[in-house]
């Protein structure tokens, strides 16, 4: 049974904080593979023109080239609509029968949770991996108490002993191996301004392709 996980988002664009996730969640997992699914981004959100699908995923393509176990799909971008978690997770778990799921999002997500379609019913249908979030302090009081009695507490916990506690089926793991402040927002602001001020948190590959393609103006 291999170990995947799945980490959805509109990655315009995928920025250092999202790829420290990938690599320490591969180690800290020992997963067989990290699933970049970037979603469809309808065209007439009314905040700004949106970033194409295209450049999205070639910017995921690029940053994770050498990371053998990180991979980008197309799986969302190829339906050319948006949809719920509940029914992508739906599609993914028949895809990936044989194999153990975890889908991960952010400490800004999983305040979010209760807004997300059939909430409850999405933790119950992968194993989860909460990662902390500089800004978005992690509780649980917004959860029912049958969905706390799933979560995992891994932060402050060391390898050896998270193997120790890890759980057979849809655990909700939180753990803040990585605490990486930045938003694709701020790159995108700082972009528009015309300077990328915090050039780390951009991998150099993905900010010459934006150099190039001249992106963000
Ligand atoms: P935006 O600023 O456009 O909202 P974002 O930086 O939040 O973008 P998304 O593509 O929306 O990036 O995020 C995809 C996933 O990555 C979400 O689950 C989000 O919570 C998580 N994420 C993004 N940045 C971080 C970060 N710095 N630390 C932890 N999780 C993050």
């Amino acid at each position: 049974m291999k170990r995947i996980a799945i980490f959805g988002g509109t990655f315009d664009p995928v920025h250092s904080g999202h790829l420290a996730i990938a690599r320490s969640l591969v180690r800290m997992f020992d997963l067989d593979q990290f699933v970049f699914l970037p979603a469809f981004h309808a065209p007439h959100k009314p905040d700004r023109k949106p970033t194409s699908a295209y450049h999205r995923f070639a910017m995921i393509s690029l940053a994770t080239a050498k990371d053998k176990n990180i991979v980008v799909s197309a799986h969302e971008l190829d339906k050319s609509k948006s949809q719920y978690t509940f029914d992508t997770l739906a599609e993914l778990k028949a895809m990936y029968e044989n194999e153990k799921l975890f889908f991960v999002m952010g400490g800004d997500s999983w305040q979010d949770i209760k807004t997300w379609k059939r909430w409850e019913e999405v933790l119950t249908m992968s194993n989860h991996i909460v990662v902390t979030r500089p800004g978005y302090p992690i509780d649980f009081t917004h959860i029912t108490d049958t969905v706390c009695k799933r979560i995992v507490d891994l932060r402050n916990i060391d390898k050896k002993d998270f193997l120790k506690s890890e759980r057979q089926e849809d655990a909700i793991y939180v753990t803040d191996a990585v605490v990486f402040d930045t938003s694709a927002t701020e790159v995108r602001d700082d972009l528009s301004d015309g300077v990328l001020d915090r050039t780390d948190d951009v991998p150099e590959e993905v900010a010459k392709y934006i150099e190039k393609y001249e992106l963000y103006k």
